[in-house]
């Protein structure tokens, strides 16, 4: 193994890319609330006596993908197939556009009300992270990317960001394809090897395999370790101050 410094990472590493919603601020949370709300009313209406949405449902199908794959993958696993409709389809279509505006509706009126909430154990590593001379990228599939890290307060740690609006720009395939950490460490001038990706959900921690990234950190919110692990997680932490303190 190599050897790892104060940031608990293989000394061959220079960049990091960091999955947001989970990892950097508390926003994990709103997504799996507006989506089991979203899923439940249509359910109801849909298909009346199917069970709930539920946290394994959100981190089996939904967490990390694009909006409309996890609409879709999410309905698959039950058997359902929606027509596609199109992009900024009302909220009330039965499409699966349709139910992610639904969803982007809920997420949005959720941060407005409440703020973005941050990790102040991730907080405090991307600080050690930059002071040690490492470039930052925020890799996720979230369209409001760019609003969720200027509301949470760290930009400025930031150096580059390839969200949902980039890839949909640029044609990246989402999480678990490795795309999107790909054109972060390529935005940042290194290969896979020389980077390390943080995640929570279990397709970003599968997309950071299949890249053949130099070190993948999984970051366990909700009680899914060993199935990070499973999906390739070099380490796995219930906060970024634990690879500081070197407990990981
Ligand atoms: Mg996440």
């Amino acid at each position: 193994m190599p050897v790892r410094g104060p940031l608990g990472l293989p000394a061959s590493v220079r960049v990091c890319l960091f999955d947001l919603d989970g990892v950097l601020t508390r926003t994990a949370t709103v997504h799996m609330a507006a989506w089991k709300r979203t899923f439940d009313e249509f359910l109801r209406s849909h298909e009346p006596g199917t069970a709930e949405f539920s946290q394994l449902d959100y981190n089996r199908f939904v967490d990390g993908k694009p909006r409309a794959d996890g609409v879709r993958d999410f309905l698959a696993s039950r058997g359902i197939t929606l027509s596609e409709g199109a992009s900024g389809d009302p909220a009330d279509a039965a499409t699966v556009q349709g139910i992610a505006s639904r969803k982007n509706e809920l997420v949005l009126a959720e941060l407005a009300e409440h703020g973005v909430e941050v990790y102040p154990g991730s907080v405090a590593y991307l600080k050690a992270v930059k002071e040690a001379g490492l470039a930052t990228a925020v890799v996720t599939a979230s369209a409001n990317g760019e609003q969720v890290i200027t509301a949470a307060g760290f930009a400025d740690l930031i150096d580059v960001r390839v969200d949902g609006v980039v890839a949909a720009r640029d044609g990246l395939r989402g999480k678990p394809a490795p795309d999107t950490f790909l054109a972060g460490a390529r935005l940042l001038g290194v290969g896979p090897a020389e980077a390390v990706v943080f995640e929570d959900a279990l397709s970003g921690v599968a997309a950071g395999r299949a890249g053949n990234f130099g070190f993948v950190v999984g970051v366990d919110r909700v009680g899914h370790a060993e199935e990070l692990a499973a999906q390739g997680a070099d380490v796995v932490v219930q906060d970024l101050s634990e690879l500081l303190e070197g407990r990981a």
